[in-house]
């Protein structure tokens, strides 16, 4: 069709369909989880999500590039499972800021399309790429800092960028609005059996300490089917120091 009918033409978009097959394993292989939030989401009714847009992908200056990234409709590498919300025009939808936009394939000179067409690596896209990229060295969930002298049952969170990369997602898939949901997961889960820990080590009981520290361990952050693994590894940071950790004598977390 864009042969035909041109790159962008209606009948060329029209086409950009049947792409989705692949939704269910991409559902099952990141645990049920949107690849944005970390949270718990139906595959039904939710969708497969292009990283890169299909088309008309939007970028920082809010100019919209209405051929990115039709090439890229297909391609399994381009495809993540994410929910409705964070897939919202309101959030990410055809959001995708680069410093440099790829070139558009010229389909009257060359079909199928050339190998360079597939190499996103010199865009240097803002969005940090959930497959192939670990958030946790672009962002932090931190207690805040008003709330951080008080007892971690009333510590308030938020989520930082450690680089402008992170502080692109933030704003792009605006994590921010997941805070709430983030902080009672933390109190609820995550602390309680923190401080249940420490009593045991405090108490010199280091073997329960270790047990139940690698129990927390598996059940969460270490736990492929767990919702929210980012924010719990960063709370984990904040609410046993490394230094109570090592006297404990607990290894640290793996990142997940
Ligand atoms: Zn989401």
């Amino acid at each position: 069709m864009a042969q035909l009918h041109g790159v962008g033409s209606r009948e060329h978009f029209a086409k950009l369909e049947n792409y989705d097959q692949g939704k269910s394993a991409l559902h099952r292989a990141q645990g049920g989880k949107c690849a944005y939030c970390e949270r718990f989401t139906p595959v039904d009714g939710n969708p497969l999500e292009h990283f890169r847009p299909k088309k008309g992908a939007i970028r920082a200056d809010r100019s919209v590039d209405r051929a990115h990234y039709w090439w890229l409709c297909w391609t399994w590498e381009n495809h993540v499972f994410a929910c409705n919300t964070c897939n919202g025009q309101s959030r990410k939808g055809n959001r995708f800021h680069v410093e440099r936009a790829m070139a558009t394939p010229n389909v009257s000179q060359a079909v199928p399309i050339p190998a360079e067409f597939f190499d996103w690596t010199a865009e240097n896209a803002a969005l940090i790429d959930p497959a192939t990229e670990d958030p946790l060295d672009h962002l932090e969930w931190r207690p805040n800092a008003s709330t951080r002298r008080l007892s971690p049952k009333l510590w308030q969170w938020d989520i930082c960028g450690l680089t402008a990369r992170g502080e692109a997602t933030i704003a792009i898939l605006q994590l921010d609005a997941n805070i709430d949901v983030v902080a009672a997961t933390i109190r609820n889960h995550v602390l309680p059996r923190v401080e249940a820990i420490r009593a045991r080590g405090d108490a010199g009981a280091l073997a329960d300490a270790r047990e139940q520290w690698e129990r927390l361990l598996s059940d969460t952050v270490e736990n492929p089917s767990s919702e929210l693994r980012g924010p719990t590894w960063s709370a984990l940071q904040h609410l046993l120091a490394e230094v109570e950790r090592q006297r404990f004598g607990l290894r640290a977390a793996m990142r997940p």
